[in-house]
C-alpha cells in the first residue's frame, strides 16, 4: 500500500472519546425530528452510562426541500449538532465522505436519515466497539426472504463477481449503517479515491470487524431514491472500484471464443479435404460474425468503465464542495460557525515538463 502511516492505536487528532453520527439526507425534512428525537435519547444514555460525547452531522445532499433549515433548529442538547450542506446533490456516497471529514470525533457511525436505520441499535454497534474492542460493527439484513427474487439474484451475482478470486472478501448483504472505531474512521479518511464504494471500503480497511444483524424498518416519510438503474450503477461502481473480474471475464471469453473458432475452422478444414465440401454454410458465418462483434462490443464496454474510472481519479475533482456549514454546541448553546466557500480544493496540478 501508498507510504501514508497509519495512526496506531486508537487516538486521533479528532479526540477519541467521542462518537459523532452522521447522516446523509435528501429531501429527509419531515423525517428529520423524529429522528433528533430519538438520537438524542441514545446520547444522553451513552453520556451517562458510558460517559461518550455525542454529536450528529447532519449532510444535506442538496435537497430540495427545507431538510437544511430543519436540521438547523434542532436542539443541540444533550449532543452537538452540525449541518452541512453541499453544494448540489452529489449522491450518498459523496454525502457519507463529507460527514466523514467533518466529524469532530474519534468514532463515526453512519446511518440513514429516514427513520429505517433504527436508533435504538446504536447502544448495540457501541457495545460490540467498546466493549468487545471491534473496529468495524456493520450491520447485515437479517432477513431477505421476502425480497424480490430478481433482487435476491441481483445480489448474489453482485457478491459472486465482487468477492470472486479476491484476497478480501466484502461481506455479503452488510448495509451503510456501520459504526466504525476511531483508527478504522483514520483509515476511511485515508483511502484517496474520489469514486467511492463505502460498504467495500470500510471493509477493505480490515481491522477486527463484526456483523450485527437487523431488521430495517419501514421508511417513514417519503420515497426511496433508488431503482433498478442506481442500484446497477452502484453495482458497476463497486465491481469496477473493487475488482479486476470483469476485464479477466473478457479474456476469457476471448479465449473461449478463440478456441471455438479454431475448432471451427478446422471441422470446416476436414470436411473440405474428405467430403470435397468447399462452400460452408453461410449462417454459421453469420453467427459467427454476430456472436464476436457482440462479444468484443460488450468487452469494450466493460474497457470503458475502467477508463471512465481513471479519468475521474486522474481529474482529481473535489467529492463534494459545501455550501454552509453550522455548528451547534451542547454546552455553549448556539456557537455558530459558518462557512461561505468550498473547504475542499483541488490540490494544485504538477506543473508540465517543458516541451
Ligand atoms: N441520500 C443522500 N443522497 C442521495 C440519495 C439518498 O444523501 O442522493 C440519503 C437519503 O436521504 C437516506 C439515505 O441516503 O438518508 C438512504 O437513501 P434511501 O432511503 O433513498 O435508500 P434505501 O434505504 O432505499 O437504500
Ligand atoms: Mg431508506
Amino acid at each position: 500500500m501508498a507510504a501514508k502511516s497509519t495512526k496506531t492505536q486508537g487516538t486521533t487528532a479528532r479526540g477519541a472519546a467521542g462518537l459523532s453520527i452522521v447522516i446523509p439526507m435528501f429531501n429527509e425534512a419531515r423525517n428529520l425530528p423524529a429522528l433528533h428525537e430519538r438520537i438524542a435519547e441514545v446520547a444522553r444514555f451513552l453520556k451517562i452510562k458510558r460517559n461518550l460525547a455525542v454529536e450528529v452531522v447532519y449532510v444535506d445532499d442538496g435537497s430540495r426541500d427545507d431538510s437544511s433549515a430543519v436540521a438547523q433548529t434542532l436542539p443541540a442538547l444533550p449532543l452537538d449538532v452540525q449541518v452541512v450542506t453541499l453544494s448540489r446533490n452529489f449522491g450518498k456516497e459523496a454525502a457519507l465522505l463529507a460527514g466523514l471529514e467533518h466529524a469532530r470525533f474519534g468514532a463515526v457511525l453512519f446511518m440513514d436519515a429516514d427513520g429505517q436505520h433504527s436508533p435504538d441499535l446504536i447502544e448495540t454497534l457501541v457495545s460490540r466497539w467498546q466493549d468487545d474492542g471491534y473496529d468495524v460493527v456493520y450491520t447485515a439484513k437479517a432477513h431477505r426472504e421476502n425480497e424480490p427474487f430478481m433482487r435476491r439474484l441481483g445480489v448474489k451475482t453482485f457478491y459472486s463477481l465482487l468477492n470472486w478470486r479476491s484476497r478480501h472478501k466484502i461481506p455479503e448483504d452488510a448495509g451503510d449503517f456501520r459504526l466504525l472505531s476511531p483508527r478504522a474512521a483514520e483509515a476511511l479518511r485515508q483511502m484517496p479515491e474520489r469514486n467511492r464504494f463505502f460498504k467495500g471500503l470500510a471493509s477493505w480497511i480490515g481491522f477486527k470487524q463484526v456483523r450485527v444483524d437487523y431488521e430495517p424498518d419501514e421508511r417513514k416519510h417519503g420515497v426511496t431514491t433508488w431503482n433498478v438503474w442506481t442500484l446497477i450503477g452502484l453495482s458497476i461502481e463497486g465491481l469496477t472500484s473493487f475488482s479486476v473480474a470483469p476485464l479477466r471475464v473478457a479474456s476469457a471469453l476471448g479465449l473461449a471464443l478463440a478456441a471455438t473458432a479454431l475448432l471451427f475452422g478446422g471441422w470446416i478444414l476436414f470436411e473440405t479435404i474428405f467430403f470435397g465440401k468447399d462452400v460452408p454454410g453461410y449462417p454459421s458465418l453469420v453467427v459467427s460474425v454476430m456472436v464476436i462483434g457482440g462479444a468484443q462490443l460488450l468487452m469494450i464496454g466493460v474497457l470503458g468503465e475502467y477508463i471512465g474510472k481513471l479519468l475521474a481519479e486522474i481529474k482529481g475533482r473535489p467529492v463534494y464542495f459545501v455550501a454552509d456549514h453550522t455548528v451547534k454546541s451542547a454546552e455553549d448553546g448556539a456557537q455558530e460557525i459558518k462557512e461561505a466557500k468550498p473547504v475542499k480544493v483541488t490540490k494544485p496540478r504538477a506543473p508540465r515538463a517543458a516541451e
